[in-house]
């Protein structure tokens, strides 16, 4: 973006729209301002084109969209503190894995080919509670996550692309890219910038608009270029989605295969000396990822990834208590 000079009206100094004439009425005195040559060339490309805009509209609305409630909600119940979550969660689930112990041991004897229930290592146990874990708490809190830091992204986005507030006080808003007065066409959502020809957004939600601090940003000149800096941050988001998964998994199946390790025993039911050193290892392991997700949360994106959730903050205290109840009731009904 080159710096252009905003035509200001000679006698009240007050910022003028480009228009397409050799002069300009002033829309605050009346008085016409001759448009010196040099702009000349400027108004003939910055013609207000009704089909460009259009399309500026279309992609400023597809950006603008909120998630469903559904979805945030859910976002708000899943994206907790990793410790929350072995709370909330870990408790029903080692709970049902021990009421359901005897009969899951008793489907796994004979598969072992083992004599009995009672001769299925205790380990094989705790690694069916950390599947359970990873399946009902750490997967889907990795997904509430992802659509936290899609939604703040978005809302951040569109808060950028706004036209800024009016030089004076019920003038015209101003070009996000150049501070230029903007002519807005009635009924339209987007105005193109008479001296930049950036597209400002003119007319965007007022959720998106008040829970969002505005911070100026290169976003391009177009509605287009804007979808096109999305994309790429959806990327980048989907991608440390993958990380994210992947790493849980990791440590899951880490644990797993240790406490499976860890309950090896010999014939007259005696530890065997790797199962010991196995045991401690993974114990010392499960307490260096909770340290771990401990620090790394404290640091994170949690505070402000979660910003551009429109639910109220305490529907993620509610319900995740709510679905840990559920849970409860569902292990009992099970169990007994
Ligand atoms: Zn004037
Ligand atoms: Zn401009």
């Amino acid at each position: 973006m080159t710096e252009i000079e905003i035509l200001r009206c000679h006698a009240c100094n007050m910022p003028l729209v480009l228009g397409d004439g050799s002069t300009i009425k002033c829309p605050g005195c009346a008085a016409e301002t001759p448009v010196p040559e040099t702009y000349r060339e400027l108004q003939r490309a910055r013609h207000d084109e009704p089909a460009l805009r259009a399309q500026a509209e279309t992609e400023l609305r597809r950006l603008a969209r909120p998630p469903s409630v559904i979805v945030q909600v859910l976002a708000r119940c899943l994206d907790l503190p990793m410790m929350a979550f072995v709370m909330l969660f870990g408790i029903p689930v080692t709970l049902f894995a021990v009421l359901e112990a005897d009969k899951a041991n008793r489907w796994l004897a004979p598969r072992l080919h083992l004599a009995s229930s009672n001769d299925v290592p205790f380990g094989y146990m705790v690694a069916i509670i950390c599947f359970l874990m990873l399946v009902i708490a750490f997967v889907p809190r990795a997904f509430g996550v992802y659509a936290n830091r899609r939604a703040t992204a978005r809302s951040k986005l569109v808060a950028a692309l706004m036209a800024r507030p009016p030089e004076t006080p019920g003038g015209p808003s101003t070009c996000r890219g150049c501070g230029a007065p903007l002519e807005v066409v009635p009924d339209a959502t987007v105005a193109t910038c008479s001296y930049c020809g950036v597209e400002s957004a003119v007319v965007v939600d007022a959720a998106v608009a008040a829970t969002v601090e505005r911070v100026v940003r290169n976003l391009g000149k177009t509605m287009g270029d804007a979808a096109e800096i999305d994309r790429a941050e959806r990327r980048r988001t989907l991608h440390m989605l993958v990380r994210e998964l992947g790493r849980y998994t990791f440590r899951t199946v880490l644990l797993g295969i240790g406490f499976a390790l860890g309950s090896q025993e010999t014939a007259d039911k005696k530890s065997t000396p790797l199962a010991i050193v196995a045991l401690v290892a993974t114990v010392l392991l499960f307490i260096f990822f909770m340290l771990g997700s401990g620090s790394a949360s404290a640091k994170d994106d949690a505070e402000t990834r979660r910003a551009g959730n429109d639910i109220p903050s305490w529907v993620g205290i509610v319900g995740p208590i709510v679905m840990a109840w559920l849970m409860f009731k569902i292990v009992a009904a099970v169990a007994f």
